[in-house]
C-alpha cells in the first residue's frame, strides 16, 4: 500500500507538466512538441499503472507500465531531435522500445525473470537518457539564455545516473529483490529519486520550449524577417544609446541612409517576389562592403541605415562611397538575367545635442540631394559652424562625396 501511494504522488508529480505541455501542443509550431506531450502522458500512465497494483492484474500492470514508460523514454530521444531540427530517428526508436518491450513481456510471462526485467529496463533508460543527453551538447549553442541548457542536461544526466546505478544494483546482484512494490530502502531510494528526476525531465523540456519561444520572439522584434538586417525598431534604439554614448564621451557617430534607386521599376518590370529577392540581395552586399562594427537595419520600404562607429565626416564617405561601388559592381542573378541596382545614400555625423530624428533628418536631406544630383552617389549633410560662416541656422548640404571622389 505504502509503495503504490509512492507511485502515485510520482505519478502526479509528473502529470503537473501536462497542462502545461498541452497549450502548446494545441497551439503547434513547437517542433517535437507532440512527441514531448506524448511522452509526458505515457510516462504517468506508467507510474499510475504501477500505483494501481491492488486493482490490476500483476501481467497487466506490469506490462502496461513497463511499456509505457519505455515508449515514453524513446519519445523524449525523438521529440528531442525533432526539436532541435535533426533526423528524428523515429523508426529506430520505435525499434528499439518495441524489441525492448518483447524482451520484457518473454522475461515477465516465460522466465519471471525479475532481475533480468529491472535490468534491461534500467539499461535503456540509462542509454536513451544519455543519447538525448549528447544530442542536447552539440545542439547547446542553439539556445542562448544562460543556464537553460545546462538544467536540460542535469536533469538527462541525473536520470541516466539513477538508473545506471539501479541496473548496477539489481543486476550486479548486490541488492535481492522480489517485488518493486516491497517498501525495501532501495526500492524506497529509487522511487525517491525519480520522483524527483522524472519531472524534473518534462520541467526541463517545458522550460526548452519557452526559452526557445521568447529567443524566436526576441529575435522577431530585433531583426527584419525579410532582409535578416536589424529591425527598424531595434536600429533607432541602438542609434539612441549610441548618440548618449556621443554626449557623454565625445565619441564620433556617422550615419548613412541608404535608399535604392528606381526601386520601383524592379518591382515593376520583375514582379514584387523579386523586389524581395532584390531587397534580400542589397542586405547581403551592404554589410560585406563595410566594417565589421558597423550596425545596419532596415528603417522600411528600401530604405535602409548604416551606423558607423567611431568614424568621422571623411572616413565616413569613404565607407559609403564603398557601399554604393560594392552594390554597382555585384549585380543579382536571376535564371540567368543580370539584375543591376545602385543606391544613393547620405551621411550625417554626430553634432552635439543630436537627437536620432535631428540626425537620420540631416542625412535624409542629403540623401535626396543625392538623389537630384543623379542618383548612384552619396552626398554629405552639413550641420553647424562652417569656418569664416555665420552659425548656421539651417542644415545645409554640401557635396562633399563628389569632391572625394574627384
Ligand atoms: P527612387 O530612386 O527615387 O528612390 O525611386 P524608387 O522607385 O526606388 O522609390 P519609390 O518610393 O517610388 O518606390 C519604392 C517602392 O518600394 C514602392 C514599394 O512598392 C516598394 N516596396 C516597399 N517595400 C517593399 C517590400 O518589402 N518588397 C517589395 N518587393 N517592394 C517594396
Ligand atoms: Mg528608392
Ligand atoms: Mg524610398
Amino acid at each position: 500500500m505504502t509503495t503504490s501511494l509512492f507511485f502515485l504522488v510520482w505519478g502526479l508529480a509528473t502529470a503537473l507538466a501536462l497542462p502545461l505541455l498541452l497549450p502548446f501542443y494545441a497551439r503547434g509550431g513547437v517542433p517535437g512538441i507532440e512527441a514531448f506531450t506524448a511522452a509526458n502522458a505515457l510516462a504517468v500512465l506508467s507510474l499510475l499503472a504501477y500505483a494501481s497494483s491492488e486493482i490490476m492484474p500483476p501481467g497487466a500492470y506490469v506490462m502496461v507500465s513497463n511499456a509505457a514508460w519505455l515508449a515514453a523514454v524513446s519519445l523524449v530521444y525523438v521529440g528531442v531531435r525533432q526539436f532541435f531540427g535533426l533526423r528524428p530517428q523515429a523508426l529506430r526508436a520505435a525499434l528499439a522500445a518495441g524489441c525492448a518491450v518483447g524482451a520484457m513481456a518473454l522475461m515477465l510471462y516465460y522466465e519471471n525473470d525479475l532481475v533480468g526485467r529491472l535490468t534491461l529496463f534500467s539499461a535503456y533508460t540509462c542509454v536513451l537518457m544519455l543519447a538525448t543527453g549528447i544530442v542536447v551538447y552539440r545542439q547547446r549553442q542553439r539556445i542562448r539564455t544562460p543556464g537553460v541548457m545546462l538544467y536540460v542536461l542535469l536533469s538527462l544526466s541525473a536520470l541516466a545516473a539513477m538508473h545506471a546505478l539501479r541496473a548496477v544494483v539489481y543486476g550486479g546482484g548486490w541488492v535481492q529483490v522480489s517485488s518493486l512494490l516491497d517498501p525495501a530502502p532501495w526500492s524506497l531510494f529509487f522511487i525517491v529519486c525519480g520522483s524527483v528526476t522524472v519531472p524534473a525531465l518534462f520541467l526541463a523540456l517545458l522550460l526548452l520550449i519557452q526559452t526557445w519561444l521568447s529567443e524566436q520572439m526576441q529575435a522577431a522584434l530585433t531583426f527584419d524577417s525579410l532582409t535578416g538586417a536589424y529591425s527598424r525598431r531595434s536600429i533607432l534604439d541602438e542609434l539612441e544609446r549610441e548618440l548618449q554614448r556621443c554626449a557623454r564621451s565625445q565619441a564620433r557617430l556617422a550615419v548613412l541612409v541608404l535608399d535604392i534607386d528606381h526601386f520601383k521599376s524592379i518591382n515593376d518590370r520583375h514582379g514584387h517576389a523579386t523586389g524581395d529577392t532584390a531587397l534580400r540581395h542589397f542586405a547581403r552586399v551592404v554589410p560585406k562592403a563595410v566594417r565589421a562594427s558597423d550596425r545596419f537595419g532596415r528603417l522600411g520600404g528600401e530604405e535602409f541605415v548604416l551606423l558607423m562607429y567611431d568614424c568621422d565626416a571623411a572616413n565616413a564617405l569613404v565607407q559609403a562611397q564603398r557601399v554604393c561601388d560594392a552594390l554597382r559592381d555585384s549585380p543579382l542573378y536571376l535564371q540567368g538575367q543580370e539584375l543591376r541596382m545602385t543606391a544613393s545614400g547620405g551621411v550625417a555625423t554626430y553634432q552635439p545635442g543630436d537627437s536620432a530624428d535631428g540626425i537620420l533628418a540631416r542625412a535624409d536631406l542629403a540623401l535626396y540631394k543625392a538623389k537630384e544630383l543623379g542618383r548612384d552617389r552619396v552626398e554629405m549633410a552639413w550641420s553647424g559652424r562652417a569656418p569664416g560662416r555665420p552659425q548656421a541656422a539651417r542644415e545645409d548640404v554640401t557635396d562633399l562625396a563628389a569632391e572625394t571622389r574627384a
